[in-house]
């Protein structure tokens, strides 16, 4: 059975294939294949956008496709930065522009008032229509100013207090043990056997 990743991003790619290549799966992503249209991320939810690309990926090859949509939201913002995540500053901004912005919203209010979460949900959808997803998140406090150099995104200004550090202090695997990409994976993976069986006819 062939599964299209409906990413271009190398981490996230070693990531996903590793949930399929032990079931047997042959495992694509869109650095593979040549001119697919772009799915656009426009949805008004994460769960949204993760079906809205997986359903665009799999119409437009013919596979089962993986998608993800995640992203940051901030209680004291109503949940932006939310969908807007990656865009947050601006259509071009860079990771330290949005984490900047979301610094500036954020002044003056103290620990409690900086409650935030990661999220991030997994669609899989097959060409007969079929749909899988999971959810995971991740709880922390934005910090007041960046912290350690690991990761992306958000990451230097993700506090965990649990922890005593920002995710971007966080090795590799022990942010995937606690991070909502990972908590998705997990979550998708031993329902996986059962969906595949099913679509595979
Ligand atoms: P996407 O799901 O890859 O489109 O990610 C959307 C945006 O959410 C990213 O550009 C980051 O700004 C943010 N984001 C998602 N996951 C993480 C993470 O694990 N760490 C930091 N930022 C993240």
């Amino acid at each position: 059975m062939k599964i299209v990743l409906a990413t271009k991003n190398k981490g996230k790619i070693a990531e996903f294939s590793g949930l399929f290549r032990p079931l047997g799966c042959e495992v694509v992503s869109l650095l593979d294949l040549g001119d697919i249209p772009t799915v656009a991320e426009d949805g008004a939810t994460f769960l949204d956008n993760a079906v809205k690309k997986a359903k665009g990926y799999s119409q437009a090859t013919g596979l089962i496709a993986l998608a993800d949509d995640s992203g940051l939201e901030v209680d004291a913002l109503g949940g932006a930065p939310g969908v807007h995540s990656a865009r947050y500053a601006g259509p071009e901004a860079t990771d330290e522009e949005n984490n900047a912005k979301l610094l500036r919203e954020l002044e003056g209010m103290g620990p409690e008032q900086r409650t935030c979460r990661f999220k991030c949900v997994l669609a899989l959808y097959a060409p007969g229509g079929e749909l899988l997803t999971a959810e995971g998140a991740c709880e922390g406090v934005v910090a007041e100013q960046p912290l350690g150099d690991g990761g992306f995104g958000y990451d230097p200004i993700f506090y965990i207090p649990e922890l005593g550090r920002s995710m971007a202090q966080l090795t590799p695997e022990e942010k995937n043990r606690i991070s909502h990409r990972g908590r998705a994976i997990r979550e998708l993976e031993p329902r996986l056997r059962d969906f595949l069986a099913k679509v595979g006819g």
